[in-house]
């Protein structure tokens, strides 16, 4: 028989799989709240429950509890990269930035991704699984029991296409933000897609009050295409009127990505292009030096052409801002610590064979 995955049940859930093998309800909300307040890592420190309700447990559940392999601190800016192992040998990284406004860490949502924008460390080997609700969150609990400094922000930007995983990452949200966990505000989380259209019109309908962050990093379907295999999947036109949707019926403004990469996407035809594509949208610019992978030959637009392009934007009456790029001596973009870490193992197990 398979095991529960305690951990990604909600206190409704849990509290009729605890009272179904006969304890009291009450059981349930102490147990709830150990994992999701107290963020305990495993049974042991629950001292108010019954040793023999803490047995049961271990025999009929799976306890989801990150281990920490790698934590890389910045030198520039403290951000913190961390390296998690989960209980199938896969691993996850995740990210800790610290703000004025508080501090914020994206999380991945799936091991590895499928979607193959052209860019991005994290879709290099494909898809390997989708991360579970629990794993999801551990992510966050993990890095504020090690630092002991409250996260008031998350961001799922990391590895993984969240409307890919979509139930799950629901689930996960709500777990984050509900009042007996750690209390998150839905209005301080971020989702950011590819550009998934029943996705992005599913979650407008879902009454959650977070942010949508659209991948755009092209102004035309025919450039987007040769950076994002999605364009060929979903137009942009039909991209933006889903987005559009979401802001009507949540009142969020959006986020849109632009990664600049030379040459590319980064001149100021295009800078012109964009600004007319989202002037009827509610949202802001946030323009992202790419992060050069070693795996493609792409190359970060100079300091001034990034300033040309924003100021362009800006003259076209579009909010813009360029993103500050964290931890970037600690592989700080999508799925590159996890890359060099999986390369560094297959090279040390190369020279024992
Ligand atoms: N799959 C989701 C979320 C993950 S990536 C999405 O596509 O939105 C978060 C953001 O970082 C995306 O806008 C992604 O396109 C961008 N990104 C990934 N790798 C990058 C790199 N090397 N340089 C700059 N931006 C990158």
């Amino acid at each position: 028989m398979e095991k529960t995955d305690i951990k990604s049940l909600n206190l409704e859930e849990l509290t009729a799989f605890i009272t179904a093998s006969g304890e009291k309800a009450f059981r349930a909300k102490q147990l709830y709240e150990w994992m999701h307040k107290k963020l305990a890592p495993g049974y042991e420190e629950m001292t108010n429950l019954p040793k023999s309700l803490k047995e049961r447990l271990k025999e009929t559940c799976d306890y989801t509890s990150l281990q920490t392999v790698d934590e890389k601190i910045s030198a520039i800016d403290g951000t913190r990269k961390y390296l998690f192992g989960l209980s199938d040998g896969n691993i996850i990284e995740s990210v800790l930035m610290r703000y004025k406004h508080g501090n914020s860490v994206c999380i991945s949502s799936q091991v590895g991704c499928r979607m193959g924008c052209r860019f991005c460390a994290s879709t290099l080997d494909g898809l390997e699984r989708n991360l579970r609700p629990a794993e999801m969150l551990d992510q966050i609990y993990r890095i504020q029991y090690l630092t002991g400094e409250r996260i008031s922000n998350v961001v799922i930007m990391g590895s993984g296409e969240p409307m890919d995983n979509y139930d799950n990452v629901v689930k996960f949200i709500r777990l984050l933000t509900d009042e007996h966990g750690l209390n998150i505000s839905q209005r301080n989380i971020t989702l950011s897609t590819c550009g998934i259209v029943p996705g992005i019109l599913k979650l407008a309908d879902e009454g959650l009050a977070i942010t949508l962050a659209l991948s755009l990093h092209a102004p035309d379907d025919e450039v987007r295409k040769t950076l994002m295999p999605v364009a060929n999947r979903y137009k942009l036109n039909d991209v933006l009127e889903a987005c559009h949707t979401y802001f009507e019926k949540t009142g969020r403004r959006l986020t849109f990505e632009y990664s600049l990469v030379s040459g590319v996407n980064d001149n100021l035809e295009e800078a012109a292009a964009l600004a007319a594509l989202i002037k009827d949208q509610q949202g802001h610019v946030n323009l992202i030096p790419v992060n050069p992978i070693k795996e493609r030959d792409y190359v970060q637009s100079d300091r001034k052409a990034i300033e040309a392009f924003k100021n362009l934007l800006e003259k076209n009456g579009i909010n813009v801002t360029i993103r500050r790029e964290m931890g970037r001596d600690i592989h700080g973009a999508c799925g590159q610590l996890r890359k060099s870490f999986l390369c560094q193992e297959q090279k040390g197990s190369e020279k024992t064979l």
